[in-house]
């Protein structure tokens, strides 16, 4: 059961690297927004390591608008990944989109769920049975309380270890991507007792807000933060716009572990 009433500790998700999700730690989850090439990958995961990231993220399978934009490497984008990982031991979150895609994913640390699929119910009680940590993220369009009923998806079906992230949500808003709901973190805190993360880099679809929206999220007491990182936005495959360029990243992880200490906590 997600909700705090009835677990009153914080759910605390251990990697096999033991890194620690929801332990009052700050994990940063960075990577571009789709594994292009492994010379690609490869760079940007020793870079987001030095800079200090815990988690490196990377899309094979892309839930892409339109049906002509690149729609991901698939499972080589997997299979790269996990050189990746090899190459600099940072655990790897990766979205799935199909339930017959699940056996690529067993070295996979954690899998992914995007905010296209929150309310794809079969595939969240498939991840229930799968037992593996589940990244879930909120709906373009989601309530909280059907955010936490889609975590509950995953906990019925056997799997405690889900992890929310707020990513935006629409309003009548143009000028960014999303509208990042900031109050949802100290709510969904209050609320349940699973760790939360915050993605500035989808909520506002432009690099230049990644820092301030990082800053803030990490103010609210975010248990980690999902960030974009390419080593050439404007050649990117997918979501250009909105990644740093390693030297931003570095810039933006130093600044966030220097306000972690100060953040408020529920
Ligand atoms: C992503 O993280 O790659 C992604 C597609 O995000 P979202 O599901 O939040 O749009
Ligand atoms: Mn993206």
């Amino acid at each position: 059961n997600a909700n705090r009433k009835f677990h009153p500790d914080d759910t605390v998700i251990e990697l096999e690297n033991h890194v620690k999700i929801g332990d009052g730690s700050m994990q940063i989850f960075a990577g571009p927004c789709s594994v292009e090439s492994r010379d690609q990958i490869c760079f940007i995961a020793k870079s987001v390591k030095e800079s200090g990231a815990t988690i490196l993220r990377g899309g094979a399978f892309k839930p892409r608008t339109s049906p002509y934009a690149f729609q991901g490497l698939g499972g080589q984008g997997i299979d790269l990944l996990l050189e990746a990982k090899k190459e600099t031991g940072l655990p790897i979150v990766t979205e799935i989109m199909n339930i017959t895609q699940l056996p690529l994913f067993e070295e996979i640390d954690i899998i992914q769920i995007g905010a296209r699929n929150m309310q794809n119910f079969e595939l969240l009680k498939e991840m229930g049975r799968s037992g593996k940590p589940v990244l879930l993220k909120r709906g373009l369009a989601n309530t909280l309380e059907e955010f936490l009923m889609s975590a509950e998806y995953i906990m019925a079906s056997g799997n405690e270890k889900v992890i929310l992230c707020e990513r935006g949500i629409r309003t009548f808003e143009t000028a960014t991507r999303n509208t990042l709901d900031l109050s949802a973190v100290p709510l969904l805190k209050q609320m349940s007792h699973l760790p939360v993360i915050v993605d500035p880099s989808h909520a506002t679809g432009l690099s230049k807000l990644v820092k301030p929206m990082a800053m803030a999220a990490v103010a609210c007491g975010v248990d980690g933060l999902m960030i974009e990182v390419h080593n050439d936005p404007p050649h990117a495959l997918s979501d250009g716009k909105q990644s740093l360029t390693p030297e931003a990243f570095r810039d933006v992880s130093a600044c966030v572990r220097q306000l972690a200490p100060l953040a408020f906590h529920w």
